[in-house]
């Protein structure tokens, strides 16, 4: 494939924007190579500038899970635009959106929308302080939630990708209070809590982590977390801004039965525009500004456009809720399709999979925490397989780490077809 009008765009850009890019990982740094610049997107397909076709499993990392140019939501934001573009003030579809997604998510009362994933976990985090009066959070390693202070300490996503999972610029202040746990390690988070006893406001988590390759929870360990935050009068705060939406109409706290007390969401809930948002039961949500004495707030946060086509994708995955189990079976067949072909190329590898999120590591290990997947990241392999991928037209994310996001828009043709890729590409692993 010809990628010249990309290597010159990428050029133009690094002239003007640090590394090219506003968002790290777009930059192929990992993975070698100068990235694409797209042009244009329809259902599974992006076209680049230079002409090219790829399938996408990135889908804009998530938030496109019926495909990119969706009609229903395209139409959405047009039509709203053609009424203004922002007014700071209330807006009956903020009203709208609000209500469908506390109809579809359990145990929440109110919702706020933000303009970011990032924006929900750190708003969340300071209503959690607030709440409780107490000021040290838990975050497992290899998780991520966004590049706020608080979080930037062993990070996962582009973070760990960049080799900067604990950043420059964050204070000791701020870092002394972020907790660090094992993903799936039940007695190491004990341990935590025993050490900072009656201090911990929150414990925060991904509780199917995507940003580190997709990891299962383990039998057990969400529930175990639930008893501990209960015993220890800590908030147990989900970060479904990856799983939210997708794993079920209601998250994870539907699709394992495990309640969160804060719950916070980004990617789907926008179809695609800016959107983040965080939510709870009455209590909780009413510490806010302007009822509480947390203060929150945003300039654009409920943009009509950005409600438009949240309030537009939340609607059809409301009303066609068969998209769920439908996005799962084409995951399931890629997950069988792909590790069959490994299999026969005897190529090591480890395939997690929950539902539509999935990410193939090139280990023989099981996967289970960020420990394991930094041991199967195997980045030579990786970055062969990713740039033999891209060549046949596959657009996987340029990161070990990241997991690849199945959008309904895929047909069990390009299915076949990735599969063919992947036993194409890694023939001579
Ligand atoms: N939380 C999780 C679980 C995420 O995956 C991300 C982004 N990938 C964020 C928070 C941050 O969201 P944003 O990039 O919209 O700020």
């Amino acid at each position: 494939m010809i990628y010249k009008r990309s290597s010159e765009l990428f050029a133009a850009a690094q002239k003007v924007i640090p590394g090219g890019v506003n968002s790290p990982v777009r930059a192929f740094k990992a993975v070698g190579g100068d990235p694409i610049f797209v042009k244009k997107a329809e259902g599974a397909y992006l076209f680049d500038e230079d002409g090219n076709k790829l399938i996408d499993y990135i889908n804009s990392w998530g938030p496109l899970i019926l495909g990119h140019a969706h009609k229903p939501v395209v139409d959405a934001v047009v039509e709203k635009a053609q009424s203004g573009t922002s007014f700071g003030t209330p807006t009956e579809i903020e009203t709208k959106i609000a209500e469908l997604a506390v109809k579809m998510v359990p145990n929440i009362d109110k919702i706020r929308f933000v303009n970011s994933g990032t924006e929900a976990t750190m708003s969340a985090v300071r209503l959690a302080r607030g709440f409780t009066g107490k000021e040290k959070i838990i975050k497992f390693a290899g998780c991520y939630h966004g590049h706020s202070d608080s979080f930037l300490i062993q990070a996962g996503s582009g973070a760990v990708t960049f080799g900067t999972p604990n950043s420059p610029g964050v204070t000791q202040g701020t870092a002394k209070d972020t907790l660090l746990a094992n993903y799936n390690d039940l007695e190491n988070v004990k341990e935590v809590i025993e050490a900072n006893r009656d201090e911990i406001a929150c414990l925060i988590i991904e509780p199917v982590p995507g940003n580190m390759g997709c990891i299962p929870p383990k039998d057990g360990f969400l529930e175990g977390l639930r008893d501990l935050c209960d015993a220890n009068d800590i908030l147990l705060i989900f970060d479904e801004v990856m799983s939210g939406f997708r794993l079920a109409p209601g998250g994870v706290q539907e699709r394992l039965g495990v309640k969160a007390d804060i719950l916070c969401f980004g990617k789907v809930i926008g179809g695609g525009l800016p959107v983040g948002a965080f939510a709870a039961r009455n209590e909780i949500m009413d510490y806010l500004a302007p009822v509480g004495p947390v203060y929150q707030a945003g300039t654009l946060s409920g943009n009509p456009l950005a409600m438009a086509a949240g309030l537009a994708m939340l609607n059809e995955l409301d009303q066609n809720r068969e998209i769920f189990q439908s996005i799962d079976k084409k995951t399931e067949y890629l997950h069988e399709g792909i590790e069959k072909v490994l299999k026969n190329n005897k190529v090591p590898h480890t395939i997690n999979r929950v539902g539509s999120m999935i990410s193939v590591h090139f280990g023989k290990e099981p996967v289970t925490d960020f420990d394991s997947a930094a041991r199967s990241a195997n980045l030579g392999v990786f970055n062969k397989f990713f740039h033999g991928m891209l060549e046949n037209g596959i657009y996987i994310a340029p990161s070990a780490y990241e997991t690849w996001f199945i959008s309904e828009a895929l047909s069990y043709e390009d299915l076949d077809k990735t599969i063919e890729t992947v036993a194409k590409v890694t023939k001579e692993f």
